[in-house]
């Protein structure tokens, strides 16, 4: 078996898990694992103005620039049909940070994945995690390959940055709670219209989505609870269309370009939590540790700002080059306080604004969220 040592290993190189280790990589050894070899087409693009400050931070701008016309285009903004059937407008023009970017969500983490391998992080690609024992104060992790070769990789940090999954903290026997059942179906589509403004919509049973993309395609999605609707419904892109009947703006892009909609299927979009975000040498990052719903547009974001604090707790704590048990405790609480600091804001952010839509008492999907 092929054995590895690294200061920091990092399971998942997602947003999250890149951006961990290109700002480690200068102070540690860090080594990268990812299940895919390449990332997956997926939704969600909307990349908050706020994360300009972090990609400076890493000397990632000019480089993403350059890449500009591949990763992504400028978004003046968003129209949102909530609360009423007149449209509100939040636009960017006046944040300091600039307008947020719609983007190739799959060219994006391809673009992270090659500057963690230009940094000097260790990457190992196609390779899952098998199996993982705490001896001797150091992490012991398998993984295993997609043609089944086992390497052993010895950690003196592991950071589980597996998304939605938290494959390791579960392994560790870490149970996950989730306070409701949001799901996503989403479809992609060449674009065709004037407006490039993102669009959200409330309807009776969920809110829909749309933006533009590079390349002049657009993404349109459906999110509603997983119990409200028929397990056959979101099957086929059929069903898709017949719940868009119920939004003139949505419905009317979808019947201009039906032959050429690609239907993706449904992904799960519900808050979701760790009970425990953080054990003796190691911590979940991103949606490893909490999954936001898309009406926040901050996943990103707090995948890379809660990289970035983790970071910094790791070099102030000094808990990997010098640990004591001492430091350990402090770092723990440390981390579990910033986490569960950023939890119940969101959580009061959403109650806010899922209760200014008050159109549809008796549907399901509004009264529960009107409960809290
Ligand atoms: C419908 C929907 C729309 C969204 N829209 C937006 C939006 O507009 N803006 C926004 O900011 N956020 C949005 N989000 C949220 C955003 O996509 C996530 O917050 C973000 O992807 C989190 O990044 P991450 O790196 O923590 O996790 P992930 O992106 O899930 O990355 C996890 C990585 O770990 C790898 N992995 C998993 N298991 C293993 C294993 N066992 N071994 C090795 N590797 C493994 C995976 O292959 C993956 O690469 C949306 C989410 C949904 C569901």
């Amino acid at each position: 078996m092929v054995q590895t040592e690294t200061d920091i290993l990092i399971i998942g190189g997602g947003i999250a898990g890149c951006i961990a280790a290109i700002s480690l990589v200068d102070t540690h050894t860090v080594t990268l694992i990812d299940k895919l070899e390449h990332p997956k087409e997926r939704i969600g693009e909307s990349l908050a103005p706020a994360t300009q400050r972090i990609l400076r931070e890493l000397h990632l701008v000019d480089d993403l620039q350059s890449h500009q016309e591949s990763l992504y285009i400028q978004n003046l903004g968003m129209q949102s049909y909530w609360g009423s059937d007149q449209v509100h407008i939040v636009d960017h023009l006046r944040n300091p940070d600039g307008l947020s970017k719609s983007l190739d969500r799959k060219a994006f983490e391809e673009f992270l994945r090659e500057s963690a391998v230009s940094r000097g992080v260790h990457c190992i690609w196609h390779t899952k995690l098998h199996h993982s024992r705490f001896e001797a104060n150091q992490w012991l992790v398998t993984t295993k390959s997609v043609d089944q070769q086992e390497q052993c990789i010895k950690a003196k940090f592991v950071i589980d940055a597996t998304g939605r999954q938290s494959h390791f903290a579960r392994s560790q026997g870490i149970k996950r709670l989730s306070i409701d059942k949001l799901i996503a179906c989403w479809v992609t589509l060449p674009n065709t219209e004037e407006n490039k403004m993102s669009t959200i919509t409330a309807t009776e049973h969920g809110w829909w989505y749309t933006a533009v993309v590079p390349q002049n395609k657009r993404v349109i999605a459906f999110q509603t609870d997983s119990d409200l609707v028929d397990k056959s419904t979101f099957k086929d892109l059929n069903s898709f269309l017949k719940l868009a009947k119920d939004t003139t703006q949505i419905s009317a892009i979808l019947d201009k370009n039906k032959a050429a909609i690609k239907f993706h299927g449904t992904v799960a979009a519900n808050s979701t939590r760790l009970e425990q975000v953080v054990g003796q040498q190691w911590a979940a990052l991103g949606d490893a540790a909490i999954s936001f719903d898309p009406l926040s547009s901050q996943g990103m974001f707090h995948a890379m700002a809660s990289a970035m604090q983790l970071k910094n707790l790791l070099i102030d704590s000094a808990i990997i080059h010098r640990h004591t048990n001492q430091k350990e405790a402090v770092f723990q609480k440390r981390y579990t306080l910033q986490i569960h600091a950023i939890w119940d804001q969101y959580l009061h952010h959403k109650n806010i604004f899922y209760k200014a839509e008050t159109r549809w008492k008796e549907s399901p999907f509004w009264k529960r969220r009107h409960l809290n």
